[in-house]
């Protein structure tokens, strides 16, 4: 059976204005110990069983920000894990990265730790909206960060893009596809910003739903004009570089999470969240003490509605016998036995959930 790792890098150079996600800010981070910890933490997993047999698929270093960490703790770390369990041939190994901390050595030395895939938080070309954002990156240093991935052989970078910036002009957004024209990445993300609670986001006004819906289509035009696959609400791929990590939460197979506040699922129905504080997470580990603090169990129906729920993001869509059957059928395209969304059921996608 195929299976997959997550590992979380919770640490951070700056706290982004809108990141709702577990981070810890710190420029001098304790990557040794953290390093070995996860690897501790990864041999304690395997003794319990998890993944006898299962060939590792895929890898994710996300968080965070994964490369705080030097090159050489990023292969300790992948050839550690590679020591734990066998790793298929074509295995997707992939980095989220910061902009802001690639230069052309760290690249260099990237390349030779096993990642083959380079996800880079971009977010925007527009150096008014990055500091809107509280970024701390310069648009020059997203495009010669993505150039020195590039002379550095990585032939497999997505770009992360955030749209429905409340003060986002649309030329902002055109300006930003335009690079994404120029640079040519294998892969787009493009994130509606998400308001999120405890965020400096939070009480500030949502961008109004028709600009959210002009952007919306315009990425969509305009990447699928450049050749790219609209292959889940969120994501675009060139032919042969859809996220097959990410495909796989989607498909609902087996993962596991590794790391401060990292969350796992090796068996359906069953998920468990590690404990979010790193410092914590680490004596945890060095004193042979489980860092999960919450279990979850779900029941058969739930199982069902994430399944849908899952598929339904997908260009995969579900089964036509499962589509809500209040939901007008010109938000769905039907492909033999799948119902899949239209863009303008996209759009909509939050309502149309809540009816599975
Ligand atoms: S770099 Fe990423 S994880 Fe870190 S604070 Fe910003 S958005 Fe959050």
């Amino acid at each position: 059976m195929d299976a997959h790792i997550y590992i979380h890098i919770p640490f951070c150079l700056s706290k982004c204005r809108y990141c709702a996600f577990s981070s810890v800010v710190s420029k001098d981070i304790p990557e040794e110990r953290y390093i070995s910890a996860l690897l501790k933490e990864a041999a304690l997993c395997r003794e319990r069983g998890i993944f006898p047999s299962g060939l590792i698929e895929t890898l994710y270093i996300g968080g965070g920000t994964p490369t705080l960490v030097t090159p050489s703790n990023i292969k300790r770390l992948i050839d550690g894990l590679r020591g734990i369990w066998s790793f298929s041939e074509s295995a997707e190994v992939s980095v989220e990265a910061n902009p802001v901390t690639l230069d052309a050595n760290y690249v260099i030395e990237l390349k030779k730790t096993g990642i083959t895939r380079v996800s880079m938080g971009v977010q925007t070309f527009s150096s008014r909206l990055l500091s809107y954002l509280g970024r701390i990156h310069t648009p020059e240093r997203s495009i010669q960060s993505f150039r020195y991935l590039r002379e550095a052989g990585f032939d497999n970078i997505n770009i992360d893009l955030i749209f429905g910036i409340p003060i986002e002009k649309q030329e902002e957004l055109d300006a930003d596809l335009d690079w994404i024209e120029m640079l040519e990445p294998e892969h787009v993300s493009a994130y509606l910003l998400e308001h999120e609670p405890g965020t400096w986001f939070a009480d500030v006004t949502p961008c109004d739903e028709d600009s959210v819906i002009g952007f919306f289509s315009k990425i969509e035009d305009r990447l699928r004009g450049m050749g790219f696959i609209h292959y889940e609400i969120s994501n675009y791929a060139r032919p042969g570089f859809k996220c097959r990590h990410n495909l796989a939460y989607w498909k609902y197979r087996p993962y596991l999470g590794l790391g401060a506040s990292a969350v796992s699922c090796v068996r359906e129905g069953t998920r468990w969240r590690n404990i979010k504080d790193p410092y914590e997470y680490m004596v945890r580990i060095e004193k042979n003490i489980s860092p999960v603090e919450y279990v979850d169990n779900f029941s058969a129906d739930e199982i069902l509605f994430e399944k849908r729920f899952l598929s339904l993001r997908t260009a995969q869509g579900i089964d036509i016998h499962d589509m809500p059957k209040n939901v007008p059928p010109s938000l769905f395209n039907i492909k033999g036995s799948r119902a899949v969304l239209t863009k303008e059921g996209m759009l909509v996608s939050d309502e149309i959930f809540s009816m599975l």
